[in-house]
C-alpha cells in the first residue's frame, strides 16, 4: 500500500509519500557512490522567501549557514544554488557505454551520478522541511504520479500544489521588487539582504489539509 498525504512543518507544507523510503522508481536510482537517496540528485535553488523563512529564526539561520557553506553553492541576486557531488567520470563513461536503459523517458542522465549536498544515504534529507525548496517539499516521480492519477483526489493535489506555487512565485517576485528598489542583491549586500528580510513580515499560506490517498498497488508493484 502507498499512501500520499500532507505534512506540516511549521505550517509550511509538503507532500509526503510512503513509497520514497524504499524507492525503486527509474530517477531514484544510483549508479554513484551516493546510494539510497531517492530522488535526491537535485541541486536546490532556494528562493527569497526560502531565505526569508530561514531569516526568522536561530535554527533557520545555522540551516542557512550550513548552505552558504557548502562548497557547491553559489549565491546569485535573487537566489542561492546548492550544488553537491557529480560523478562526471562516471556518467561519460556512462554515456559512451551501452548502458543506456532502453525506452526510457530520461533526457538528462547525470541524474544517475549526482546527490544533493543535504542527503544522507538511506536516511534522507538533514534540512528540516520548513526550510527546504518548493521543488523538495512537492515533487512526486513519474511512477507514483501514474499509480495516483486515477484516484479522485490526486487532481486535487495537483491544483493544490499549483496554486501554492503561484503563490511563492508572486511573493518572490514582491521581494525581489522590494530588494531591487533599495539596490541590494544577495551577491552583492548578503548581510543587508539578511537584515532587510528579517524585518519584512513573513507572508503565510493557508494550504489545506487535504484527505490522504491511499493506493492499492500490489498489482502495480508486482506482489
Ligand atoms: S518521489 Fe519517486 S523517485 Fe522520489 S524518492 Fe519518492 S518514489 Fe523515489
Ligand atoms: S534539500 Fe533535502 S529534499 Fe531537497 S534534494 Fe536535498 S536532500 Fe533532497
Amino acid at each position: 500500500m502507498t499512501k500520499i498525504y500532507v505534512e506540516f512543518d511549521n505550517n509550511i507544507p509538503r507532500y509526503a509519500c510512503t513509497s520514497c523510503g524504499s524507492c525503486d522508481s527509474l530517477i531514484g536510482k544510483s549508479l554513484c557512490k551516493v546510494k539510497n537517496r531517492g530522488c535526491c540528485w537535485y541541486f536546490p535553488k532556494f528562493t527569497l522567501i526560502d531565505i526569508q523563512r530561514m531569516s526568522k529564526t536561530t535554527d533557520g539561520l545555522k540551516a542557512l549557514n550550513r548552505i552558504i557553506n557548502n562548497p557547491g553553492t553559489q549565491i546569485y541576486n535573487y537566489y542561492i544554488h546548492a550544488k553537491g557531488f557529480f560523478d562526471e567520470a562516471e556518467y561519460k563513461r556512462y554515456m559512451e557505454s551501452d548502458m543506456l536503459p532502453v525506452g526510457d523517458y530520461l533526457e538528462d542522465h547525470t541524474i544517475f551520478f549526482r546527490g544533493c549536498p543535504f542527503v544522507k544515504p538511506g536516511k534522507g534529507c538533514t534540512l528540516p522541511p520548513r526550510y527546504r525548496t518548493f521543488v523538495c517539499n512537492f515533487f512526486i516521480c513519474k511512477e507514483i504520479s501514474e499509480m495516483a492519477k486515477s484516484h479522485e483526489l490526486f487532481h486535487r493535489y495537483e491544483e493544490e500544489r499549483l496554486r501554492y506555487s503561484r503563490w511563492l512565485d508572486w511573493e518572490n517576485e514582491n521581494l525581489r521588487h522590494i530588494l531591487s528598489q533599495e539596490n541590494l542583491t544577495l551577491q552583492s549586500n548578503f548581510t543587508e539582504v539578511i537584515k532587510e528580510l528579517q524585518e519584512l513580515e513573513l507572508s503565510q499560506y493557508e494550504f489545506p489539509c487535504l484527505e490522504p490517498i491511499v493506493l492499492d498497488d500490489s498489482w502495480y508493484r508486482g506482489a
